[in-house]
């Protein structure tokens, strides 16, 4: 019996070990999988400023465009006051019916004209004044998210400019882990990782392996809680161990 206890202990530093490597593997996977999430997240957080200054730009177009019709439209409105005016004087020297006819259907499409234009330049003016609000809103908010995006910007960046150094930190944390770990050990922990993916040493639950859920027989679990060696599902071939929250 006496060498029972120095190989239990052996198998719990082996498995210690992998849950080690497991979560430097882990951390690995993260960062790698950041290097994928982090530029995305930039990508979304100056989207989202293109997007405000977009709008803002196309309201102050319009508002330019706007601008400029009702210029010209001012104008020709006083162009169009003074023929009318000028008509109106020729009314006073008329001579004829046929003159007379033809003045009052000058005047009338002057004015109609006049009235068209004038209708068209208080629109541009409601137009305006709802764009001069709209520009207001979009600067003010424009700034708030500049500000907040490019803190978050600044964060990021410097989080990307890290993950060379901390895969690098890992990477040695890995190698010095790995030359505790038997050679066959290592050997069935890499390979489920690759193949598998994911956690590969899994607490037993339910009485079944903790990943694929394939019930284990008692003979196996008391094999697996007496811990004189590394056991693995025979299923998803997962290196199981006992926890002692799980009833026995
Ligand atoms: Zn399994």
């Amino acid at each position: 019996m006496a060498s029972v206890v120095p190989k239990e202990r052996e198998v719990l530093g082996e498995l210690q070990q992998l849950m080690q490597l497991q979560t430097i593997d882990y951390d690995l996977g993260e960062l790698e999988r950041s290097k994928e999430y982090l530029p995305d997240m930039m990508e979304n957080l100056n989207r989202e400023i293109d997007e405000i200054q977009t709008r803002l730009d196309t309201a102050a177009k319009t508002r330019e465009e706007s601008s400029l019709r009702q210029s010209s439209l001012e104008l020709e409105v006083a162009t169009k006051q003074k023929e009318l005016e000028k008509y109106q004087k020729q009314m006073m020297s008329i001579k004829t019916n046929r003159e007379y006819d033809a003045l009052v259907s000058q005047i009338d499409t002057l004015k109609q004209e006049i009235d068209t234009a004038e209708t068209e330049i208080l629109n541009i003016i409601e137009q305006l004044s709802g764009l001069e609000k709209e520009i207001e809103e979009s600067k003010e908010q424009l700034s708030g998210i500049e500000e907040n995006n490019h803190k978050q910007l600044d964060i990021l960046k410097v989080k990307i400019n890290s993950i060379g150094d901390k895969v690098a930190d890992k990477d040695k944390e890995r190698a010095a882990v790995i030359t505790s770990i038997p050679r066959q050990v290592l050997s069935i922990y890499e390979r489920v990782r690759r193949g598998r993916g994911g956690d590969v040493v899994i607490a037993v639950k339910r009485r079944a392996c903790g990943a694929c859920f394939k019930s284990l027989t008692p003979k196996k679990i008391q094999e697996i809680k007496g811990g004189g060696k590394i056991f693995t599902c025979d299923y998803c071939g997962r290196i199981l161990y006992w926890h002692e929250s799980e009833s026995p």
